[in-house]
């Protein structure tokens, strides 16, 4: 995929907007900022806005969230419509009549399912993370210590702080130059990362407590409803981080977790560590995402959903198996 030279797409735009996917999490806000913060610096005559749903209170240590436009004003059109870290255009969610309308769109990216829908296209699938993809389009000596933190973030929580097998050579030269920039990379880790409100913690005791193995204990699952929201006061928000702690669990390779949304709905999240390919999962019912972490919303009780997912699982296991026995 070809780079896109930021120059060039910049040239005689008056206005530009940037959007990420619906429910933001640390990379879609830190990539968004990143370069959302570059460009004020280094085009300070365009216009620039970012337009996210929300930013949880984590990220709020993160410079110019502040100014984050939560909503879209009718009729609005920029020159340039710079969509981050989204598979599809439908996940820019309250942001995509931005797109469709703006005179011309980037989209980058990093997820195997995106099908480059924008006017240039810099998607690599293989890059830890769209903040990692924004770092080199930009000019290294022109880095702000605010756009580092940011890019230094989006990398960190896509990475599982420098753990998933996404983590390539190129991502911790990445991150040591961003360290360079005289960030506290340890500040920034502990308060969006490993930081956790009571309401974080007690969700996701319950989601522990009440998971389940299944398939031979090589999965296992959980299912949080909308009563035990209520219950807790948890947000949407409070959730992450849920899938990957139930993933930690010695002799699991895969991790299902369930939000309820509404009657007969529900937000699953699904992550692997070694063999399933969660991305063709997710693709299947819809959605979408990376080889070991992907996302579905998906119809019926939480059984049909299980049941569901579990029928690809098993495919994927005997695929595996028989090729284990011809090898
Ligand atoms: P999460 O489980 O944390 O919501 O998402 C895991 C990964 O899958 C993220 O990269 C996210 O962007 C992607 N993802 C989650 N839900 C969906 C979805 O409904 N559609 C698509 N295309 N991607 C999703
Ligand atoms: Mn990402």
């Amino acid at each position: 995929m070809n780079k896109i030279v930021l120059n060039e797409v910049m040239k005689g735009k008056r206005s530009v907007a940037l959007g990420g996917h619906v429910r933001p999490d640390g990379d879609c806000i830190g990539s968004c900022m990143g370069l959302y913060l570059y460009l004020k610096e280094q085009f300070p005559s365009v216009q620039t806005d970012v337009y996210l749903e929300s930013v949880p209170d984590a990220y709020r240590i993160i410079q110019g969230t502040e100014e984050v436009k939560t909503t879209v004003k009718e009729d609005e059109v920029y020159d340039l419509f710079i969509c981050l870290d989204c598979g599809d255009k439908e996940r820019l969610g309250f942001s995509q009549p931005l797109f469709e309308n703006a005179a011309e769109t980037v989209c980058i990216d990093h997820h195997i399912s995106n099908e480059a829908f924008a006017d240039h296209n810099y998607i690599v699938p293989d890059a830890s993370s769209s903040s990692e993809l924004v770092f080199t389009l930009l000019d290294e000596d022109k880095i702000s210590r605010a756009a580092a933190e940011a890019l230094y973030m989006g990398i960190a929580h896509d990475t599982g702080v420098f753990q998933y097998s996404c983590t390539s050579p190129e991502t911790m030269e990445t991150a040591a130059k961003l360290m360079r920039k005289g960030i506290d990379q340890s500040e920034i880790i502990d308060k969006t990362y490993y930081e956790k409100t009571y309401i974080q913690n007690q969700i996701l005791g319950r989601a522990l407590l009440e998971s389940m193995l299944i398939m031979d204990k090589r999965c296992i699952v959980s299912v949080i409803r909308q009563r035990s929201m209520k219950f807790f006061q948890a947000e949407p928000a409070d959730l992450e981080g849920i899938v990957s702690q139930l993933r930690q669990t010695k002799g699991v390779e895969v991790a299902i977790f369930l939000h309820e949304l509404g009657p007969q709905k529900f937000k699953v999240s699904l992550r692997s560590k070694k063999i399933v390919d969660v991305s063709e999962i997710a693709r299947y019912f819809g959605g979408g995402g990376h080889v070991r972490a992907a996302g579905v919303t998906m119809e019926g009780t939480s059984y049909d959903v299980i049941n569901n997912i579990t029928a690809r699982i098993a495919l994927q296991f005997k695929k595996a198996e028989e090729q284990d026995a011809e090898e």
